[in-house]
């Protein structure tokens, strides 16, 4: 186990990730893809909170680069992340696993609002809660939105399944030479301004104790085979 005395995970997965290799939007073979490896980790016994990014659909700050008001693309950008979570949601229970969607912008028709003691019985009861609408906040990230709830949650740790397999001294994309850090602290992530998450979701893990496990989501099985501490990683703690 990697950490082993972890009951509650939290996992955040970037939006790009629902896309699989299409360019743009939701591909479902991939979502069912990646339901299945949420399915493996809640089999291990864990109880799992999920944060999914809207990155695949819309940012705000692009959207403010090209001109609109940069609230309402953020907005914009939280209404991505319900569809995502709706897409996961769906990919679940196609394989039997209970899950609610809780959104910090409450939309009735939709899913359940966000009320933290409503999603502490769904977890004690076994059910996946699929935390949408980040912080319900413009100006935040999704990163920051899965810190929060992670800390409100009680999290042992928070998973983020990326695109790269850790965190590196340099970019890894560029440089031949990068090496990955098995562990690093916050403190370091911080002050070289590493891109793991942004800044404000580092500061509240840092703060609230809550150990972020960077692994890539790309291949296969990773999620159980990182939780088993047989994966490749980097632990920020
Ligand atoms: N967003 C926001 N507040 C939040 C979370 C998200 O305004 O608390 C908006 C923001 O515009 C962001 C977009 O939603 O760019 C999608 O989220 P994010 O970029 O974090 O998605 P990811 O990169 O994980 O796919």
């Amino acid at each position: 186990m990697l950490l082993p005395d972890s009951k509650r995970i939290l996992l955040k997965l970037s939006g790009e990730v629902l896309m699989g290799n299409e360019g743009f939007g939701i591909d479902p073979e991939y979502v069912a893809r990646l339901a299945e490896e949420v399915k493996q980790a809640k089999d291990s016994g864990l109880e799992v909170c999920l944060v999914i990014g809207g990155g695949n659909i819309f940012r705000g700050i692009a959207g403010a680069a090209k001109g609109l008001e940069r609230t309402t693309g953020d907005y914009m950008g939280m209404l991505a992340t319900v569809m995502n979570a709706l897409a996961m949601q769906s990919a679940l229970e196609k394989i039997g696993v209970a899950t609610r969607v809780q959104s910090a912008i409450p939309m009735n028709a939709v899913c359940e609002p966000y009320i933290r003691r409503r999603a502490e019985r769904h977890l004690e009861k076994g059910r996946i809660v699929i935390f949408a609408a980040g912080t319900g906040n413009p100006f935040f990230t999704t990163d920051t939105g899965a810190a929060l709830r992670a800390a409100e949650m009680k999290c042992d740790a928070l998973l983020k399944g990326t695109s790269v397999d850790g965190v590196y001294n340099k970019d890894p994309k560029r440089f031949d030479d990068a090496e990955r850090h098995e562990t690093i602290t916050y403190s370091k992530v911080l002050s070289d301004n590493l891109k793991v998450m942004d800044a404000a979701a580092v500061s509240l893990c840092r703060e609230n104790d809550i150990p972020i496990v960077v692994f890539s989501i790309r291949e296969k099985g990773n999620v159980a085979r990182v939780l088993a501490g047989e994966g490749v990683q980097t632990i920020v703690r």
